[in-house]
């Protein structure tokens, strides 16, 4: 967690904050503190992780009910709060597959998305699942431009990065900058990654961010925030 209480983020120009973190969902209005006492905006996010994080309810849920409740957090608010979360995500899989529950759970997102406009990120590492989680997305309905894969770089090939923004969707390459996980292999391998997809002409299809957990100076998904996305009347934040 980025420590907003120093309003730090400011300073380096940085005004938005992703909040992904999925735990956060639970002191919704604690959030909307933070954001009120230090300026700045934060979009939470809203949904449900990876099947190793779900609670049991949702194995016998409907997947219609899954989405309400996803809409409800976007349009109504959270946990009873009226702080409504302005993304959906990030939306995982646990493994390099998308287990059967996983895939309902993102069938529900995509129908959320469907219904509120707002924009989803899913959750692929170590294999090339953002493909498979596209397919899923594509078959609801959904816009894929509104759409981020994680972790892109997590699994460096460039057939698989062309391949998502080809269908339209964004490629993340994060992680960076961790000073507890990463190595400067890893680093420069990202770094290679992105020359590449700039030099086939994706950059309109890149997205970065930090892992702001493990770094002193944290900057958000704020540079493609403001094109992967931009305000819309729909779309609400903690800050509102
Ligand atoms: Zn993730």
């Amino acid at each position: 967690m980025v420590d907003q209480t120093s309003g730090g983020l400011r300073e380096n120009d940085h005004d938005l904050l992703f909040d992904e973190d999925l735990n956060h969902l639970k002191h919704a209005n604690a959030i909307r503190d933070m954001s009120e006492k230090t300026g700045l905006n934060i979009i939470l996010g809203c949904g449900w992780y990876r099947e190793t994080y779900y609670e049991q309810r949702l194995w016998r849920m409907r997947t219609d009910d899954i989405a309400d409740e996803i809409v409800k957090d976007v349009s109504v608010g959270i946990d009873g709060t009226d702080v409504r979360a302005g993304f959906i995500g990030e939306i995982g899989a646990h493994f390099n597959w998308l287990s059967a529950i996983e895939e309902r759970v993102l069938r529900a997102a995509a129908r959320a998305q469907v219904e509120t406009g707002v924009a989803l990120g899913t959750h692929a590492t170590r294999g090339p699942q953002g493909l498979d989680q596209l397919d899923v997305l594509e078959q609801e309905g959904v816009d894929l431009s509104r759409v981020v894969v994680a972790h892109s770089g997590g699994y460096p090939r460039h057939k698989y990065h062309a391949e998502i923004a080809r269908r339209g969707a964004y490629i993340s390459f994060d992680r960076m900058g961790s000073l507890k996980t990463g190595n400067d292999y890893e680093r420069n391998r990202t770094l290679g990654l992105i020359k590449w997809a700039i030099d086939e002409g994706l950059i309109r299809n890149l997205s970065s961010r930090t892992t702001s957990a493990t770094t002193p100076t944290t900057q958000s998904m704020a540079g493609a925030a403001t094109t992967f996305c931009p305000p819309r009347d729909s779309q609400s934040s903690a800050k509102r």
